[in-house]
């Protein structure tokens, strides 16, 4: 491990930073290996750098810590542009967007490569506790994907839990949409409402960058996370 990557860690990306021990070891690992075995590509003439590289490998190693870098398998690129970037129409696929619109943070394709802006991976990773984070949201994406259909149900233990997720989230759904409706607010923010797919990655971003707030807001949502991101029993 370069000395200038764990630099970039203490400065950059204080989830990381602040882990201890034999998890910390992982991350590190799972860190590296992204760094060296992920094709990184800048987009729009943005130069990618070994910090750019550290600081979006360590988020994604701190999230899929528990579960293994096989379920990013299908995400062979990770495309960095500096800002919030414009599609260029030839790359909108008829079934490989995730997102729409002129203009984005970040997506997500079937098996093809993740579009990030750098501006906001870097802030969000600076600034844990808000519940926003352009890559958490984007690999919930990938990890979702990882069964063959994009619909907000990532791969589950067993049936049991299946159905436990089925009906705790259409019910979580359905009250998120009750209190932003009515002024109420919620720590998920309306976007996730978009669709199952995006509630998923929405909620994900809270799950990861600001936990106790989707635990106390949303306790039986927090413990389904807990199984489906490998948490449970660490
Ligand atoms: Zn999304």
């Amino acid at each position: 491990m370069p000395p200038a990557w764990l630099d970039v860690l203490a400065a950059d990306v204080p989830l990381v930073e602040q882990l201890k021990g034999q998890i910390r070891g992982t991350v590190l690992d799972a860190m590296r290996i992204l760094v060296d075995e992920k094709f990184w590509e800048g987009g729009g003439g943005f130069e990618v750098t070994d910090r750019v590289r550290v600081v979006i490998a360590a988020q994604l190693a701190f999230q899929t810590r528990f579960i293994g870098l096989d379920r990013l398998a299908a995400a062979r690129s990770i495309i960095v542009y500096q800002g919030a970037y414009t599609q260029s129409q030839e790359r909108i696929g008829k079934d490989g967007v995730v997102h729409s619109g002129t203009s984005n943070l970040g997506e997500a394709w079937f098996n093809g490569p993740v579009v990030l802006s750098w501006d906001h991976a870097l802030r969000e990773a600076r600034r844990p506790g808000t519940g926003v984070n352009v890559v958490f949201h984007e690999f919930a994406h990938v990890v979702d994907a990882t069964d063959g259909v994009l619909d907000g149900t990532p791969p589950l233990p067993d049936a049991t839990t299946r159905g436990q997720w089925n009906e705790v989230m259409t019910a979580a759904f359905n009250q998120v949409q009750q209190r932003h409706a009515s002024g109420r607010g919620d720590v998920i923010r309306p976007y996730g409402l978009t669709n199952p797919a995006e509630f998923f990655a929405v909620t994900t971003e809270v799950f990861f960058d600001a936990p106790h707030a989707l635990r106390s807001a949303h306790r039986d949502v927090f413990d389904l996370f807990e199984i489906a991101w490998g948490v449970a029993g660490q």
